[in-house]
């Protein structure tokens, strides 16, 4: 079911976004931090005793174009119930119980959602006694922190994981040679009718595989022996049942999808482009090593010459700096206009996103590229590489030993990235550089 989620709710200036900075920063890093997408990011892959989890702030959700605060704190709230494993609700020590609060903490009660309640601000023991009063809000043990002063964060992050179902239900589902695949992309961009024209006609063979059992708003798929698993995200069905703010903003969903899968289609509208929340789940996507396909949907839409696809690509890859690997698909799904390549796309995608390199033929590409641009020279000291071997794939990730870690320049590390890339191809898939020094 991929990691838990974790959404903060709560009104603004209690404190939120310093708390889900704190959180989000507190994890060791491997993955160089995306341009473009971690300026104002409302998802954070967070680390806590040993448990894995996905924190989302809220708060940064555009919500309808509602300027009346309380409107969009329930809306935020909704969301957090519809979509997170635990929702951690902050509120101000110094201001003690809102009536916000009290309606927030109602909606949440009602949910029967697991929450944690942390009491920000409580900057010193004094007060503690102003703790108290939260009790009143009827969703259990308030707890004391301090964003600022980082008090009180342990013991809120063991509330939270203590708070997680079952680890079994995040277990891998399906099996190995099964590709997962989440279709991603904001509302009316097509969705549907890729996913329909795409699982169409095959839903009947499929019900037929013995032992499917999983949950059943997946659907799997086979083309040509190959299994896809098709992952349900917001928007492809069920449109009626699901409320409209949640429906239109299913962000949190979307991530989750990104996170179960092993490659995300991205569907953008030819006619609209690409928007800020798409940079955002392509960033996310980007972060976890996800196989990544762009498909510029509607393309039957799209006035077009014969340099529309080729300047089309290049527009994207402008908006999408950190992705230049994705390969780009122009599709129809009303003409059907080159869906049938998707299949083929994907799988070639996976395969990419799997694929292990040897120790020795890496190192050959890693020497010749060295000899071709030597690293440089900093602080009066040359950078040595000295070995490098890939430890993980889904992404491929590489640790590269060398003599002075803190010397390797980004845009060295980037010149042997795009090496790689001419030698083994790694279409679709972003790859991890893990720099380490000699012992
Ligand atoms: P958000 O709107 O809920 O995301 O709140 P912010 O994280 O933007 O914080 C609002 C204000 O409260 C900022 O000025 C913070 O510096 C301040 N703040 C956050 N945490 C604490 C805290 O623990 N103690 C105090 N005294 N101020 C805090
Ligand atoms: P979703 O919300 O992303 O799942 O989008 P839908 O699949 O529901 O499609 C939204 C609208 O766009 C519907 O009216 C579709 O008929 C239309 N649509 C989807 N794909 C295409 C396409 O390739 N070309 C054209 N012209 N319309 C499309």
């Amino acid at each position: 079911m991929g990691k838990p989620i974790v959404a903060i709710v709560g009104r603004p200036n209690v404190g939120k976004s310093t708390l889900f900075n704190i959180f989000a920063n507190s994890r060791i890093s491997i993955v160089e931090d995306t341009p473009g997408v971690t300026r104002d990011r409302l998802y954070a892959d967070t680390e806590w005793l040993d448990n894995e989890f996905m924190m989302v702030d809220t708060g940064g959700i555009e919500i309808m174009n509602t300027d009346k605060i309380a409107v969009s704190i329930r809306q935020q709230a909704q969301i957090a119930i519809a979509e997170a494993d635990v929702i951690l609700f902050v509120c101000d020590a110094r201001a003690g119980i809102t009536h916000e609060d009290a309606e927030v903490a109602k909606m949440l009660r009602q949910s029967k959602k697991p929450i944690v309640l942390a009491i920000n601000k409580a900057d010193s023991p004094k007060q503690e006694m102003e703790i108290f009063e939260f009790y009143n809000l009827g969703i259990g043990e308030p707890i004391p922190v301090s964003a600022a002063n980082h008090l009180g964060l342990g013991d809120l992050l063991d509330a939270v994981v203590e708070k997680f179902p079952e680890t079994s239900a995040y277990g891998e589902d399906g099996n190995e040679d099964e590709i997962k695949v989440a279709l991603i992309g904001r509302p009316n961009v097509g969705k549907s009718s890729i996913f329909n024209t795409l699982v169409g006609e095959e839903r009947s063979i499929v019900s037929d595989v013995a032992g499917t059992t999983r949950d059943a708003i997946d659907t799997p798929v086979i083309r040509e022996g190959q299994k896809f698993l098709f992952i349900d995200t917001a928007g492809m069905r069920r449109k009626a049942r699901i409320d409209e703010p949640i429906e239109k903003y299913s962000i949190i969903r979307s991530l989750r999808a990104v996170d179960r899968s092993d490659v995300v289609l991205m569907v953008i509208d030819a006619i609209d482009g690409i928007t800020e929340q798409d940079k955002k789940i392509a960033g996310y996507a980007h972060e976890a090593g996800k196989g990544i396909v762009l498909v510029v949907n509607k393309w039957d839409l799209y006035d077009k010459d014969n340099t529309s696809t080729l300047r089309y690509t290049e527009n994207l890859r402008r908006e999408l700096v950190f992705m230049q690997y994705a390969p780009v698909v122009f599709v129809s799904a009303m003409t059907k206009q080159r869906i049938h390549r998707l299949p083929e796309v994907i799988h070639y995608v996976a395969e990419q996103n799997a694929m292990r390199i040897s120790t020795s033929v890496l190192n050959q590409v890693v020497e010749d590229a060295i000899a071709i641009n030597p690293p440089p020279t900093e602080k009066g000291q040359r950078l040595k590489i000295l070995y490098a071997t890939q430890v993980k794939i889904k992404p491929p990730t590489f640790v590269i030993f060398v003599n002075e870690p803190e010397i390797m320049h980004f845009s060295y590390q980037r010149y042997l990235e795009n090496k790689l890339r001419e030698a083994f191809g790694f279409e679709g898939t972003p790859l991890q550089m893990i720099i380490r020094g000699k012992n």
